[in-house]
């Protein structure tokens, strides 16, 4: 085949080439000679200046003296019957006849427009026909990639932080490398693998490094090529992406984002959406119909296992289900140490430290994080990724970047200032929560200021006391505000949903009203959300509806007392906390503290 190609255009060359000459020789000699009327050609001839003269049809072409040289000559013939009477008069040496080859000529040069013509339509039109068809003829066909497992080869070291997942998928990698083994004993391997986990946390990596390490072939796709607005494509390209694996058995065939074909059936508001499942259907039928010793294994990845179709869930099918959890601070410093290897790390960098004030992260944000880090270094031009670039990317990912170049007054300035005082003050005082390790009033992203704490460990119970302290914390700034300048602001909206929200789960989710007692009201909210049981009617009655607004609001109003009470006793602190926050617009931990001790800056004039 490139061969031919290369025959092809080889050809395609040599043709222009040529026909650049022709019409580049045409063009010259046209200019070369001068084109003169024929009295003057005749007043030549007679004057006998003429040299040589070819006479044709359509044109008379010749050489004449002028002065010392001979120049070229051409002219159009008119109906002269004497002119080769004239011509012997004029005592020219040589005139001869020569045949009509101008239509000849143009007919090359037109039949050499009309070849370029016709190429270039084939080029652009045929070949490109020729693809489309190819495209239309494969509508039903599986999109899935077949990866190219020598080129870009993921293996279990390139994922970290997941030993336990890992170590589950080791089965599953084993049986790919030897089926032979699994099958003398008569032993059922799972026919479907589910990854499920939060966005992130490495499931399509996870997927690939099991083609990787198994080194079989390995077809990807995602859920949402499979809906068409056409019913039955999907089905269709279901069938063909196994068929395909099938041949290459054995082998892996990857489906991420499961959740978007596999929803559960008739869950949809407004009835069932027909041709998902179809596709659905015909996944099913196919999982059904091979043997677990076939060789082929399902892998499918999903963010949203809830939302899956139960049948898809059941023996025989996506038999094995496997969490791919949100990293622990161990498992955060590995996917760092995986991601710093990129990248060129300076010398102070501590992953350890990074990796324990990333909780809730997860292996792309981090990934994210390291990479962000190097961009900074290098718009720093540092040589090495630094530690402070790293700290800088992680807060640009919690707050998203510093807005530097926004103006704010002196007087929302001093605003900001108290309230995020307030959280901070709040948070020093109370005991058990998590230590405040900056303070900041320049803005970023939506908020005009933040006070950033981050805990000591992950914590994966959070008890009564602690929910009534992170309360208090959030309502830290209005109080600030309420108690310096007797007036609230908008500023403290977003504090306020999150209050509301935490006092109503504390309600109604945690059971930690004793009023509502150990009760869980609130319905599952992926229910809700496939609107499946929209319509359905509370489960408690309207006067536990009325008790739990009222739980509610007694205790954000209790949280909210003892923050008052907290930062009235203390307000000393907290004027300086402001003013040092006006000065720097950013206080850390240590600054903190030597406030608090009334080592630094004092009052703030005017308040
Ligand atoms: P998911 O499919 O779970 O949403 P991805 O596998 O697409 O997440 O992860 C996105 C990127 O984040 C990966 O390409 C990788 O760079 C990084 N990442 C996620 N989890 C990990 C991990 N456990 N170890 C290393 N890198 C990870
Ligand atoms: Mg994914
Ligand atoms: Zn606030």
């Amino acid at each position: 085949m490139p061969f031919k190609k290369n025959l092809k255009q080889m050809l395609f060359w040599v043709l222009a080439f040529t026909l650049f000459i022709a019409v580049y020789q045409n063009v010259k000699t046209a200019d070369k000679e001068k084109e003169i009327p024929y009295s003057e050609f005749k007043a030549k001839v007679k004057a006998g200046e003429v040299m040589k003269v070819t006479v044709r049809p359509d044109l008379i072409k010749g050489e004449y003296k002028d002065g010392a040289n001979t120049a070229s000559f051409r002219t159009i013939p008119l109906t002269d019957a004497k002119l080769v009477e004239d011509m012997e008069a004029g005592g020219i040496k040589s005139f001869s006849g020569e045949a009509d080859k101008s239509w000849i000529t143009s007919l090359i040069l037109n039949l050499g427009w009309i070849a370029i013509f016709v190429f270039l339509w084939w080029f652009l039109f045929f070949r490109q026909a020729q693809m489309g068809g190819k495209q239309a003829m494969s509508f039903g066909k599986s999109r899935a990639k077949q990866q190219d497992l020598k080129k870009q080869k993921v293996t279990f070291k390139d994922v970290a932080g997941c030993d336990e997942t890992k170590e589950e998928l080791n089965d599953i990698v084993d049986y790919l490398k030897n089926p032979k083994k699994y099958r003398l004993l008569g032993g059922e391997l799972p026919k479907g693998v589910l990854l499920y986990g939060p966005p992130g946390t490495g499931k399509t990596l996870l997927a690939r490094a099991i083609a990787g390490e198994a080194n079989v072939p390995f077809f990807t796709s995602s859920g949402s090529e499979f809906v068409e607005m056409f019913v039955g494509v999907g089905a269709s390209r279901v069938r063909d992406l196994f068929e395909r694996a099938k041949k290459s058995a054995p082998a892996i065939v990857f489906i991420d984002e499961l959740d978007a074909v596999a929803r559960a059936r008739f869950a949809g508001i407004g009835g069932g959406h027909d041709e998902r499942e179809q596709t659905l259907n015909q996944m099913l039928v196919e999982l059904d119909g091979f043997e677990s010793n076939e060789g082929i294994i399902l892998i499918g990845a999903t963010n949203r296992p809830d939302v899956l179709d139960p049948a898809l869930l059941r023996p025989g099918r996506f038999d094995r289900r496997i969490n791919v959890p949100i990293p622990d601070i161990k498992g955060r410093t590995e996917v760092l140490q995986v991601h710093a290897l990129k990248i060129k790390m300076g010398p102070d960098t501590d992953l350890n430290v990074i990796a324990r004030h990333t909780p809730g992260f997860v292996g792309a944000d981090l990934a994210n994080i390291v990479n962000e880090a190097a961009i900074m270094a290098a718009k720093h031009d540092r040589k090495f990724v630094e530690q402070k670039d790293i700290e800088e990317a992680i807060e640009k990912m919690i707050a998203g970047p510093q807005r530097k170049s926004r103006l704010i007054s002196d007087s929302e300035k001093k605003i900001v200032a108290y309230h995020e005082a307030g959280h901070a003050l709040v948070a020093r005082m109370l005991p058990g929560s998590d230590p405040v390790h900056r303070v900041s009033i320049i803005p970023r992203g939506p908020a005009l200021g933040y006070t950033l704490q981050l805990p000591l460990e992950d914590k994966y119970l959070t008890s009564k006391t602690e929910i009534l302290n992170k309360l208090s914390i959030l309502l830290g700034g209005r109080a600030a505000e309420e108690l310096t300048f007797n007036e609230v602001t908008t500023g403290a909206h977003d504090d306020l949903s999150k209050v509301s929200n935490y006092a109503q789960k504390m309600v109604m989710e945690f059971g930690m009203s004793e009023k509502i007692g150990p009760l869980s009201l609130r319905k599952d909210e992926s229910e809700v959300f496939l609107g499946r049981d929209i319509m359905r009617q509370p489960a408690y009655s309207n006067e536990t509806a009325k008790n739990v607004d009222d739980e509610v609001k007694r205790i954000v109003q209790e949280c909210f007392v003892k923050t008052k009470g907290i930062l009235t006793d203390n307000k000393k602190s907290l004027d300086a906390i402001a003013a040092a926050l006006i000065e720097k617009e950013v206080i850390d931990a240590a600054e903190m503290d030597a406030i608090m001790k009334g080592q630094a800056p004092g009052e703030v004039v005017g308040v």
